[in-house]
């Protein structure tokens, strides 16, 4: 797949993608990273691209033209002028090009959005900065307004590198363990991957929906704590038995909103019924 970035400030983008996963699914060619300098799109001495909002109040709004020529140089025409045959793939709806407009006013990004960027062959992110982006380039190009969190950055560049390292991580290939990505906090809510029939988790990792379980290595005793014993002695089925129990603490303690839709067995329920009692 391809990310193309389009932004103000390209050198923010040097190194970042240099270390670890990214890194070696850039080597192998899992991932292709373009970056677009907006200002190579204008047309003035100054290499403008903000103005003034109508309407006043305070800071700069970037210009809608030099984002229309970045987004034609990557063949990427207004939305009405497209023919989904050439947008999407023939013969798979999920492949193809998406246009995101990374914004504090967008859709939150979930790890189901990233694992729906993954699928596709091509996203462009747009990168606004100052008070934002003229609405009509939302308007005219953008398919999604994405947002990383109830905060505002500065730009959104720090949001287009999230989203390329939260997708990339997602290809086949990309994670030494090909299954690992589907046992790490927010995997897929799939009670199938989250127990065997006795509702002991099958993997080691946590799944379903919920939050990861606590992870510990050597030394055994640090600052006074001891990592806790049931993952010294060996016994597999307890070790997970006890993993999955902390993924439930845990889930509930810092995000009890994700337990509605997680996938929960039998056994989950009761072992969450009675931390709850716990609580009380
Ligand atoms: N006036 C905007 C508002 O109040 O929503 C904030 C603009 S912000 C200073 C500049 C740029 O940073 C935005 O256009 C967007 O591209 C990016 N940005 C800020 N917060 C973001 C977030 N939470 N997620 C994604 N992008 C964000």
């Amino acid at each position: 797949m391809r990310f193309e970035i389009v932004t103000i400030f390209p050198g923010f983008f040097a190194g970042i993608f240099e270390n670890g996963i990214l890194r070696r699914a850039l080597a192998e060619g899992l991932v292709e990273v373009g970056v677009h300098d907006l200002r190579e799109f204008t047309h003035d001495r100054h290499r403008t691209v903000d103005d003034r909002p109508f309407g006043g109040g305070e800071g700069m709004v970037l210009k809608p033209e030099p984002l229309a020529e970045a987004l034609g140089s990557l063949g990427i025409a207004p939305k009405a002028e497209r023919s989904k045959k050439e947008w999407l793939a023939e013969d798979d709806a999920a492949a193809g090009t998406r246009v995101i407009l990374l914004s504090a006013q967008g859709r939150p990004f979930t790890q189901a959005m990233a694992r729906e960027l993954a699928a596709l062959e091509r996203v462009v992110l747009i990168c606004g900065r100052y008070e934002g982006v003229d609405e009509r380039v939302n308007q005219l190009y953008c398919d999604m307004e994405l947002s990383i969190g109830d905060y505002v950055l500065s730009g959104g560049e720090l949001a287009a590198a999230v989203v390329v390292d939260a997708a990339t991580r997602l290809l086949p290939g990309a994670l030494g363990n090909e299954a690992s990505s589907e046992f790490e906090s927010f995997g897929a809510a799939d009670a199938e991957i989250a127990t065997d029939v006795e509702g002991v988790p099958r993997s080691q990792h946590g799944a379903g929906g919920l939050l990861d379980y606590p992870h510990f290595t050597r030394p055994a005793e640090f600052g006074g704590l001891r990592a806790p014993e049931v993952l010294m002695n060996g016994d597999h089925r307890e070790i997970r038995r006890w993993r999955r129990e902390q993924q439930l603490r845990k889930t509930l303690a810092n995000r009890p909103d994700l337990l509605a839709a997680a996938a929960l067995s039998k056994e989950d329920r009761k072992l969450l019924e009675a931390i709850q009692r716990e609580a009380d």
